[in-house]
């Protein structure tokens, strides 16, 4: 490394004046603890996969950053919780609702604001054409989807899934996630089916895919005529599980639930034509697509 005296002594001999260039370093010196000054921090680094997000996955994004980031998907704020020192993950849901297209991820944390285009992928979806005799739609107790809204809300600070969720039953899927309907010949804007249907006989066990508390118990005989007997699994940090139909609970509001531990069985209670589960699996309120998250890891 040159020392700056040398380059001193090497300039003595020019016509420029020593304390012009003592001026000249102050000056360089100064500048570069300035800057060292306004950006101390390591920079803000994020990760996300699926790198091509498609409508249905939840995005998993990893930031590194010192301090809690604040981070915004298409405009709406999801929590960022601790994945060790200095690592933090965000999930952000999206949905058949979504429009595909580019979305603006934005990241801040107390010195750094970082700003990505996400590509949001189109996926098709199946439809469905149901065909409803007389236009009287049935009267509809707010009562049962008031609570599943309730319960949709809930972000828990701890985690409780580790790896992969466990398949709930056995039991072909008779019906995938996301597919569209058109009622009498309309297309339903604000339907997709929240979940996957898998079309075991009534009594066949059911499993909590991940652990988790109970925090929602709904039955038949108390209101729940649509959604029939129903319990609900909040798996901490906005993932939560609900299973709809059942014929028989075994668990109560409260209780702790391992991965694999029966909660229920199979059935055919609320407005259903036949026994079956349906599993809806949501990121902060929205159900999202839980292929991913039987397949893969967000851990
Ligand atoms: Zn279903």
């Amino acid at each position: 490394m040159i020392q700056f005296s040398s380059i001193l002594k090497a300039l003595n001999s020019l016509t420029i004046s020593k304390s012009f260039l003592k001026l000249v370093a102050l000056t360089i010196t100064a500048t570069s603890l300035t800057l060292f000054l306004i950006h101390p921090a390591p920079a803000l680094e994020v990760q996300f996969t699926p790198s091509n997000p498609r409508l249905g996955d939840t995005i998993d994004l990893r930031v590194n950053s010192p301090s809690q980031p604040t981070v915004s998907f298409d405009g709406q704020v999801y929590p960022a919780f601790p994945r060790g020192t200095g690592l933090w993950q965000v999930l952000v849901p999206t949905t058949p609702l979504d429009a595909p297209g580019t979305k603006n991820l934005v990241i801040n944390d107390r010195s750094t604001e970082k700003r990505i285009a996400v590509q949001l992928g189109n996926r098709d979806f199946a439809t469905q054409r149901l065909w409803i005799p007389g236009s009287d739609e049935p009267p509809v107790d707010e009562y049962e989807f008031d609570r599943v809204d309730e319960f949709k809300a809930l972000v828990t600070p701890e985690r409780h899934w580790r790896g992969a969720l466990l398949r709930p039953t056995s039991g072909d899927v008779t019906s995938v996630y996301g597919v569209r309907r058109y009622y009498n010949g309309v297309f339903a804007e604000d339907y997709y089916h929240r979940g996957v249907d898998y079309g075991a006989g009534t009594g066949t066990p059911v499993i909590a895919p991940a652990a988790g508390r109970i925090s929602l118990v709904g039955r038949e005989n108390q209101r729940f005529n649509i959604h029939g007997n129903t319990v609900g699994i909040d798996h901490g940090q906005g993932l939560l599980s609900i299973m709809l139909h059942l014929s028989r609970i075994d668990v109560k509001e409260g209780d702790f639930v391992q991965a694999g531990q029966v909660i229920g069985a199979v059935g055919a209670t609320g407005a259903v034509t036949g026994p079956h589960l349906h599993w809806g699996l949501s990121v902060h309120g929205k159900a999202i697509d839980p292929v991913p998250w039987r397949e893969g890891d967000f851990n």
